[in-house]
């Protein structure tokens, strides 16, 4: 090993890439490996020289693409090849990270090391939903906590429930959702009021944040009917009340989505990253639109190709909830997952049923957030995404905003009718199927094998 092998710990902070710190920021550019995970946003790769090598390391809860002794192995191999690595962790790298992990096992070896911090989640959720942490008035402790709880015969075990029983100290609960009922109960069971705050901040910082106020008695509850996905924080505290006076952030998607604005989460001066992301030419991503018959099936075929070169596929249908049709049959053998978030036809706006149709679009949008930033696929086909932009189910500005955070790599095909600007803007193929004919108009119905 020579003078240039280092290994810097980098907190990429929660969410939105702006939170990472100058130097973290610095220690990405001149990095010669990149091990990242799921959590950091993936446009924080750009910043990478093209030369550097990524390498996704997965961490997921309960789901590691590589265990932790592979990954702490894998830093000590790269640094012995007198590499300049970056381990790139979500949050801060000493909190629920198993950075101190990684750390030992650089000493172990006599790979030298720094740590850069980075805003953890729960700082993150309390700054962006407009919850003071401590406040004179109502608390001066806070404590970090994880809410994976490993024994769940006995959750006593590993968590001093009496001791976040008691007092008025703010809770800040991670990898707390599975768990959330638990959770609440043994707060109860050991001193807090069931009538005390708690907030489930969602996807903090970043344009889908959610924040859910509730009460240790109805938490639970409520995050199965407002159907809260990972990762989120349960803040749990008299701080909560603030909540409802200092919410600037929620305020500010409203405003950019009234106005249009793309970048909601950056000042209004200085915005280096989002600057440097929006005009540098990237990304994967192909349409196909048009009035003609095609679209996805272009779609598919393109599916087929990448499992041919044993890539990683996922596919999901907007609009459309027809499971009879030969394609789905035919990816599942091909062990491609497909998932509909469609309500078949969609009627007008003023229909009493359209607001469902809005909120499956929805939905599916949060579910191709999720998959997307997982960083676990090659190729994920967004089917029909064009259509349900131009029927007013989906936002044309969220859509754009999520490919731009799409990880390099990965490469995303949308279909539909009426690809809307923002989108072919952001695309690098994009074909128009123009009909020439189509059997239909000649009386001819669909067809087996055809057209299903
Ligand atoms: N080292 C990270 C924590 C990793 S543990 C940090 O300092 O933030 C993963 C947990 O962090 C998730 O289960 C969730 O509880 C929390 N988390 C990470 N990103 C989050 C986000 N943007 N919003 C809410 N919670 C988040």
């Amino acid at each position: 090993m020579n003078e240039n092998a280092m290994v810097y710990l980098v907190g990429a902070g929660p969410g939105d890439s702006g939170l990472i710190t100058v130097k973290g920021m610095r220690c990405l550019q001149h990095a010669e490996v990149v091990l990242y995970d799921r959590l950091c946003n993936p446009a924080l790769l750009d910043e990478v020289s093209k030369t550097a090598e990524l390498i996704y390391v997965g961490k997921n809860m309960g789901n590691h693409t590589l265990p932790q002794e592979q990954i702490n192995a894998l830093l000590v191999a790269k640094a012995r090849q007198n590499k300049v690595v970056v381990r790139l962790k979500g949050g801060d790298p000493f909190v629920f990270g198993r950075g101190g992990e990684e750390v030992d096992a650089l000493v172990d070896a006599g790979v030298p090391f720094e740590v850069v911090p980075g805003v953890t989640a729960g700082f993150a959720a309390g700054a962006y939903a407009g919850i003071p942490l401590t406040h004179r008035d109502f608390t001066t402790s806070v404590t970090l906590i994880t809410g994976h709880l490993n024994t769940r015969k006995d959750p006593q075990r590993d968590i001093d429930w009496p001791a976040l029983g008691c007092g008025r100290g703010t809770l800040v609960f991670y990898m707390g959702l599975t768990d959330i009922a638990t959770i609440c109960q043994q707060l109860i069971a050991h001193g807090r009021a069931p009538a005390t705050p708690v907030a489930v901040v969602s996807h903090a910082s970043t344009p889908q944040q959610h924040t859910l106020i509730a009460t240790l008695a109805d938490a639970a509850e409520q995050v199965k009917l407002q159907r809260v996905t990972s990762p989120a924080v349960i803040i749990v505290g008299e701080v909560v009340q603030m909540h409802k006076r200092l919410d600037w952030f929620q305020h500010r998607l409203i405003q950019s989505a009234e106005t249009g604005a793309e970048t909601i989460s950056e000042p209004q001066i200085d915005a280096p990253t989002a600057t440097s992301t929006d005009t540098k030419a990237r990304k994967n991503i192909l349409i196909f639109t048009g009035n003609g018959k095609g679209k996805s099936t272009a779609a598919f075929g393109m599916a087929l190709r990448a499992v041919g070169h044993g890539q990683r596929v996922r596919i999901l249908q907007f609009m459309k909830n027809d499971t009879s049709v030969g394609e789905l049959a035919a990816l599942s053998q091909l062990g491609v997952p497909t998932e509909q978030c469609g309500l078949g036809f969609v009627p007008k706006p003023e229909h009493p049923h359209y607001p469902a149709h809005k909120k499956a679009a929805a939905q599916g949008l949060a579910r191709a957030a999720e998959h997307i930033c997982s960083g676990n696929y090659d190729l994920i086909i967004l089917d029909e995404i064009c259509g349900t932009v131009a029927h007013g189910l989906l936002d044309e500005n969220e859509v754009a905003d999520l490919l731009r955070r799409a990880p390099t790599p990965t490469t995303l095909v949308l279909t539909g009718r009426h690809a809307a600007p923002a989108l072919i803007e952001l695309a690098d193929t994009v074909s128009t199927i123009h009909p020439l004919k189509h059997a239909f108009e000649q009386g001819i119905p669909a067809r087996k094998g055809v057209e299903f």
